[in-house]
């Protein structure tokens, strides 16, 4: 497997991880945005929002009450919710993330 994140869920590549359990693991984004940047990853890997169906409703909305589980662990008293999906999308890595942001006063965009 040569999927970025799938490297750094098997420890191969380093990461600041702030959440991790039989599901699911959270980290510091590289390059972050905003005060605090977490991006939210199932640990099977699965591309993108676009290849989902409801076999991944359950993963999908237990990632997004994560996110917000996250967010507040990190300090935020809101944050921004970001899925890019697909290369039109702005989708760079194609293992499904969540991005958790905020912090500023002024929100980032991207
Ligand atoms: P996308 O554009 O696919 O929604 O977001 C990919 C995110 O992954 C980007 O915000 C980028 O900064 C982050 N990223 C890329 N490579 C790495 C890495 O090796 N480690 C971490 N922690 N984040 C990464
Ligand atoms: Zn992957």
């Amino acid at each position: 497997m040569t999927c970025l994140f799938c490297k750094i869920i098997r420890g191969e590549i380093p990461a600041t991880i702030v959440y991790e359990d039989e599901e699911f693991l959270a980290f510091k984004d590289i390059n972050p945005i905003d005060k605090v940047h977490v991006l939210i990853i199932p640990k099977i890997h699965t591309e993108s929002l676009l290849a989902c169906n409801e076999a991944h409703q359950s993963m999908l909305g237990k990632m997004l009450l994560l996110g917000s589980k996250i967010a507040q662990e990190q300090g935020l008293v809101g944050f921004r919710t970001m899925i890019n999906s697909g290369s039109k999308g702005g989708q760079e890595v194609f293992h499904i993330h969540f991005h958790i942001y905020g912090g500023s006063d002024k929100l980032a965009k991207i």
